[in-house]
């Protein structure tokens, strides 16, 4: 069988919105588990679009294949995919998506809290403590009982990381992450990742739209050397 050790297997992967063009036409794009890439391509290229497709959380107009972690994507029922992408994927949002009512602890916790089996991957540690390990190495240590409100976008991005990689998800999803940190903190902050993902041996796929992020990934991709759309 091929593709048993590919964390993502697509292929001839078509995708259009309701309305509009197609926007993927992916001939195959096979990211094999454990490696670390980085996806680039401009703005509007699709970068957002392939990432919700490989969490599920948007179907291919047509494929021979949308497997991720060994799962058939397209086979599956809505609820058996919301279940998967709640126990094995982190997903880092560009915007966040972090809950303005919870503290940062708690929006942390809040996937270990929802999925069961992704708690029991924490081995019996207390989420709390967990989430104060990941928070303290992101450097916002003092801000655990904080309003998520009350933070800057750098810090609110930084909990979103922490958030994605609580309970080891075996694919982490990264969109943009690093738009909203300076410098020094682009650097912890990609380090940290690695790190936790090493540590999980989990698969990374992490894009931007800044090629200078890309040097110290195991691989880069270039979606529009990618997609098949717009050429003849
Ligand atoms: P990127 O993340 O690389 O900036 P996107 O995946 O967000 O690109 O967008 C790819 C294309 O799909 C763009 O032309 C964009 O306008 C279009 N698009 C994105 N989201 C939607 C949507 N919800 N409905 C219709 N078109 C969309
Ligand atoms: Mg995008």
């Amino acid at each position: 069988m091929t593709g048993t050790s590919a964390a993502i297997e697509l292929r001839n992967l078509r995708f259009s919105y309701r309305t509009g063009p197609e926007v993927l036409h992916i001939p195959e794009l096979v990211v094999p588990a454990g490696r670390k890439v980085f996806l680039h391509g401009p703005s509007g290229s699709g970068k957002t679009t392939l990432l919700g497709i490989v969490a599920g959380v948007l179907l291919p107009t047509a494929s021979d294949a949308t497997r991720v972690l060994g799962r058939d994507l397209v086979a599956m029922s809505p609820g058996a995919r919301d279940a998967f992408r709640g126990e094995q994927l982190g997903y880092l949002f560009q915007l966040f998506n972090l809950l303005p009512w919870l503290s940062v602890l708690d929006n942390v916790t809040l996937p270990v809290d929802l999925h069961p089996a992704r708690r029991a991957r924490l081995a019996g540690v207390p989420p709390a403590t967990v989430a104060r390990e990941l928070l303290e190495r992101l450097d916002l240590g003092d801000f655990i009982h904080t309003p998520v409100t009350d933070l800057s976008v750098g810090q609110q991005q930084r909990v979103a990381a922490a958030r994605a990689l609580i309970g080891r998800p075996a694919l982490l999803i990264a969109d943009e992450p690093t738009s909203a940190l300076d410098a020094d903190r682009r650097a912890t902050f990609i380090e940290l990742l690695f790190a936790e993902c090493e540590a999980a041996g989990a698969t990374l796929l992490f894009v931007s739209h800044d090629l200078s992020l890309g040097r110290v990934f195991d691989e880069r991709l270039s979606l529009p050397e990618l997609n098949a759309v717009g050429v003849a």
